[in-house]
């Protein structure tokens, strides 16, 4: 499904940085994709994008959403050597980062260029370079620019609170895998938006009055919190669990039943799954251990919707990630058949 319109807006939203908390640029790129495929949309005072599209059926509101917000990093202090001290958006996984390029943001518009490296980064000088730990006690930011001092990255109009894009590194290969340290949840926010062109397409309206939400804030725990009260059912699409004990894969839409935070609606998931085995789409069911989403922050906003889980395997979360456009495909079919059967 919208295999040609997946692969061209991938780029335009994967390489747009957008960590927890800074929202803009990423959605003036998903309004004008909104816009060119003919919909009407709303930012909230918290930044989420919302789409209402009306159903057959107006009597009830359905919702979806994606998270477009990614991990990231922040200045937490300079360095007596001009470096940059860094603080967590989100949880990347740490080792993972040494030696990814990235960028500073200054609050006033700057931006320059530098690298995450280690507290010892050299093997020819630190005895224990490879011991080092990678955490964030041990990872700097080495800036571009000639700094020698604290005094002369603050010249440089740097300070506490400036947010560090890491390098996306975003590649789809011959073999169709998608490569991205950010596929969570930007491959979900691209498969709703494949569905919204299927919709226009196809000139089909959904079932039930939909309201699709492109959510900031969900790696900080809090995205969903401002879904409208009157929603009664919430699909969140987020992505699957890839590893250990788990039936997810890179090709396939995951189901969640369960994760950290307690059970999915049971019959809203019944309901999902019957619908995947019915079109025979290649899915899974499964328990994502160390995992919260959009249907926990909804709920504990007090929105009274039923809630359910699905989207597409995505190896290595949170580390270097990867997925292949199967898997979006397969999540685009379900949500597809969820919105309109
Ligand atoms: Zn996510």
């Amino acid at each position: 499904m919208q295999e040609n319109f997946v692969k061209d807006i991938i780029p335009k939203i994967f390489l747009c940085d957008s960590p927890s908390g800074y929202n803009d640029n990423v959605n003036l790129v998903l309004g004008e994709i909104l816009t060119n495929l003919g919909y009407k949309y709303e930012i909230l005072n918290k930044k989420t994008v919302l789409v209402k599209i009306d159903g057959k059926d107006n009597s009830k509101i359905v919702a979806t959403s994606a998270h477009v917000d990614t991990l990231g990093l922040m200045v937490r202090s300079i360095n007596a050597d001009g470096t940059l001290r860094v603080t967590n958006v989100g949880g990347p996984l740490a080792p993972t980062l040494d030696g990814e390029y990235c960028k500073i943001q200054t609050r006033f518009g700057k931006t320059y260029t530098g690298t995450i490296i280690s507290t010892a980064p050299s093997v020819h000088v630190y005895e224990n370079s490879k011991t080092e730990p990678r955490d964030y006690d041990h990872l700097v930011v080495r800036i571009d620019e000639k700094v020698t001092n604290k005094n002369e990255t603050l010249e440089l109009g740097i300070q506490n609170g400036d947010y560090i894009f890491i390098e996306p590194k975003t590649t789809i290969t011959k073999s169709g895998f998608l490569k991205s340290r950010f596929i969570d949840d930007k491959g979900s926010v691209c498969a709703i938006l494949g569905v919204l062109k299927e919709l226009k397409e196809k000139n089909e309206k959904p079932k039930y009055k939909t309201y699709v939400y492109f959510v900031h804030q969900e790696e900080v725990g809090h995205g969903a919190s401002a879904l409208d009260k009157n929603i009664s059912e919430f699909v969140t699409v987020d992505m699957g669990c890839v590893g250990k004990d788990l039936a997810g894969n890179e090709y396939a839409v995951s189901i969640a039943a369960k994760d950290s935070g307690g059970p999915y609606s049971y019959n809203l998931t019944t309901k999902l799954i019957m619908l995947a085995k019915e079109n025979k789409l290649n899915y899974v069911v499964d328990i994502f251990p160390f995992y919260g989403s959009d249907v926990g922050a909804a709920w504990r906003a007090g929105v009274d919707c039923e809630g359910a889980l699905i989207g597409p395997g995505v190896h290595a979360s949170h580390g270097m990630e990867r997925t292949h456009l199967e898997a979006i495909d397969e999540t685009m079919k379900l949500l597809y058949l969820y919105l309109t059967k």
